[in-house]
Formats: C-alpha cells, sequence, structure tokens
C-alpha cells in the first residue's frame, strides 16, 4: 500500500492540514476544497472503500462516524454533508477509505 497517498499523508511522507487525529483516524483539509470547509476524515488503517469494510473493520467505521460532529463543532458548521464515494464511476478518485465533511455553503440536492 506505499503507494496510496493516504497511507503517506497517516505515515507523515506527505504534509497535511491536519485538523484531528487519535490512533484510530486522521482528519485533513482536502487540498482542492468544495466547499469553504471540505475535510477528509480517513481510518489509519488502509481501506479501500465503504464497499471494502471487514467485519473485524466495523469498529472503527463507527469510531470514525463518532468522529464527524467533534470535526464539524471545532470548525463551525451545524449543517454539513458528508459523502464517500464509492467505486470510479461514484467519483472515487483516491482508494483509501475517506469521508468527506463539508460545508459553510448551500448544497444543492440531487448530487451531480
Ligand atoms: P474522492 O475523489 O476519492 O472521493 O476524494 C479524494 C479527495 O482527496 C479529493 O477531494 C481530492 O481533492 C483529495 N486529495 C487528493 N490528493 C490529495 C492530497 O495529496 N492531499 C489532500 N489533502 N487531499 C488530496
Ligand atoms: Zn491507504
Amino acid at each position: 500500500m506505499e503507494s496510496c497517498i493516504f497511507c503517506k499523508i497517516v505515515n507523515k511522507e506527505l504534509d497535511a492540514k491536519i485538523v484531528f487525529e487519535d490512533d484510530t483516524c486522521i482528519a485533513f483539509e482536502d487540498i482542492s476544497p468544495q466547499a469553504p470547509v471540505h475535510i477528509l476524515l480517513i481510518p489509519k488503517k488502509h481501506i479501500e472503500s465503504i464497499d471494502r469494510i471487514e467485519k473485524e473493520d466495523l469498529k472503527i467505521v463507527t469510531h470514525l462516524i463518532g468522529k464527524i460532529s467533534e470535526i464539524a463543532r471545532k470548525r463551525g458548521i451545524k449543517s454539513y454533508r458528508v459523502v464517500s464515494n464509492v467505486g470510479e464511476e461514484s467519483g472515487q478518485s483516491v482508494f483509501h477509505l475517506h469521508f468527506h465533511i463539508l460545508g459553510g455553503r448551500r448544497m444543492n440536492w440531487p448530487p451531480g
């Protein structure tokens, strides 16, 4: 997995603006923000996507979900969108599970 850019961020081989970190996960600013607040929350463990979550990973994923409101509150957004693209057709470009936390502007629905 040494070629995965998010693993490189986890291992501090690649710089990122980290907004939260603990033993299980790390959250950092998206390099190409699509909203005034655009944070990526990822597990430290390399999991390809939601589609590849194994039973033993569920604790990790629950932990991540539990951190979202904390991160959003810290950034002062009360209304926000959480997105996880699964597979190329949906827009996934980095194949290490991540939740986009987007906020600070009005969002459209349905998404494009
Ligand atoms: P996806 O397209 O897989 O849903 O989301 C990947 C996200 O990672 C994109 O929003 C993209 O801007 C972001 N991204 C790609 N490379 C880097 C990087 O090196 N650093 C940071 N901070 N974000 C990145
Ligand atoms: Zn990875």
